[in-house]
């Protein structure tokens, strides 16, 4: 029955690939199907580059609970309030209209690998020949008891998701009085984006800087000391934001009470805040976890970084910020991007018995804005190693920025505009 069923998916993946003909099937036509979970910047981008490069031959479904693209890069602008929520969000109708995606709004609430069919929140089902996982992170809340008692997780926000917690911060921010605290923790290394929490202080500080200079901005870190670009920071604080913004490394948060805006820390004294913004630790996404994907540390997801295939479940792929990430690999939008394509192109091989590139080189570039204008970067260039079997950078490549400045600001607004046209136009 496996053998039979096998032919079939292989006659059909090669008779729809085989040059049937030179229309772009609809997602609902007969070429193999590749269900995708999560339109994000991973997933969002396999799907679209499926679909242009098998020539529309390949179906694609993608399945997204959100109505739009809301992006996490440039959303600390909007806590800090040089940038609106329009300004980072953008609609998901090109994948339709442009390219004969299937978009279904609604949630996997499960997969089963044995069947190939994955079972949607909202009760229907989605047949698969290949499945794409990539739901991002989620939250550890267990390391934290506090944030489960009721009401705690609307009172203190990560806004580590951009959307409703981005404009929910953006307002406690606006209704602190001028001399208040805002306390900002940063979980253990690994998590979503580096030089995230960093970035997000220098918007505050220029906000309280602008609008309220009697007020503090306290940076909690977990690690031992800044986790990217740290020299570029630091300069950052101690010329623009003296007096407004404190480092404090090795501050790991172990409770929370919401109450009182109170951090409890492993080895630290308690601290009460104005506005606490804790970044709790991440994992892979629920629906990753829950199907046994995630089998380093139960946390992140384990793949062939030739295929993006996972090492647990078989036509399975991983993407994005889910997957256990090979050396000095950021969880960055624009790695998410590059492993969308990198995978693209493997499942259209693997559906066409094709042979899979054998040389997969990405880079990521990483703009952190130090004011709403002046900007810093980090690049790598990061190559398949066939020893190690895993990606690793290329020596000399990539490179810092030596000072902040405006004209980076232009180069990572165009850099924004990019990969939001790359992934959804
Ligand atoms: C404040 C901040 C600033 C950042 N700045 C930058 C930056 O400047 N540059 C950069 O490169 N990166 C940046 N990042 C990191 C970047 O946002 C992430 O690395 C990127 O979003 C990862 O892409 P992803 O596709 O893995 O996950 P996401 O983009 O989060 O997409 C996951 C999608 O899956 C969906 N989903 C989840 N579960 C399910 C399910 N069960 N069923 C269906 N759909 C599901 C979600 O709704 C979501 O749309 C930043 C992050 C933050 C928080």
């Amino acid at each position: 029955m496996i053998q039979r069923r096998q032919i079939l998916q292989a006659g059909t993946a090669l008779g729809a690939l085989g040059l049937i003909s030179g229309c772009a099937t609809t997602a609902g036509g007969n070429g193999p199907k590749v269900v995708v979970i999560g339109a994000g910047y991973a997933g969002a981008t396999a799907a679209k580059y499926i679909r242009m490069w098998s020539e529309g031959q390949i179906q694609v479904t993608l399945v997204e609970p959100n109505d739009t693209f809301i992006s996490c890069p440039i959303s600390n602008l909007v806590i800090g309030g040089s940038k609106t929520m329009a300004d980072i969000t953008t609609p998901y109708d090109n994948l339709v209209k442009r390219h004969g995606i299937q978009m279904v709004k609604d949630r996997v609430a499960s997969i089963d690998a044995t069947k190939r069919v994955v079972k949607l929140a909202g009760g229907s089902e989605l047949p698969y020949d290949r499945l794409i996982v990539s739901p991002g992170v989620d939250f550890m809340w267990e390391s934290l008891p506090g944030m489960s008692k009721p009401g705690a997780q609307d009172k203190v926000l990560h806004a580590w998701k951009a959307g409703a917690q981005t404009v929910a911060l953006r307002k406690q921010l606006e209704a602190m009085p001028d001399g208040g605290v805002f306390a900002m923790s940063i979980p253990l290394a690994p998590y979503r984006c580096p030089p995230g929490p960093y970035e997000r202080a220098c918007q505050v500080a220029e906000y309280f800087s602008k609008s309220k200079p009697k007020s503090k901005v306290l940076i909690l870190d977990a690690n031992d000391d800044v986790t990217s670009k740290g020299p570029l920071f630091k300069k950052a604080w101690a010329e623009r934001y003296k007096g407004i913004i404190e480092y404090r490394p090795k501050h790991n948060v172990v409770d929370v009470d919401a109450a009182t805006n109170t951090l409890k820390f492993e080895f630290n004294d308690d601290l009460k805040a104005s506005v606490l913004n804790v970044i709790p630790n991440m994992r892979a996404g629920d629906v990753a976890v829950n199907a046994g994907l995630a089998t380093a540390n139960k946390r992140w997801c384990e793949v062939d970084f030739l295929t993006f295939e996972s090492k647990a479940l078989p036509n399975v792929h991983v993407l994005g910020d889910a997957i256990q990430v090979a050396p000095l690999m950021p969880k960055s939008g624009h790695m998410a991007n590059q492993h969308g394509k990198s995978c693209a192109a493997a499942v259209i091989a693997l559906l066409t018995g094709k042979q899979v590139n054998q040389l997969p080189i990405y880079n990521n570039t990483c703009y952190s804005f130090v004011s709403s204008e002046d900007v810093v970067h980090v690049a790598s260039v990061h190559r398949y190693d066939a020893e190690k079997k895993t990606m690793l950078t290329v020596p000399g490549s990539g490179g810092v920025s030596s000072a902040a400045n405006e004209l980076e600001g232009r180069y990572a607004m165009a850099w924004a505009r990019n990969i939001w046209a790359d992934t959804l136009a």
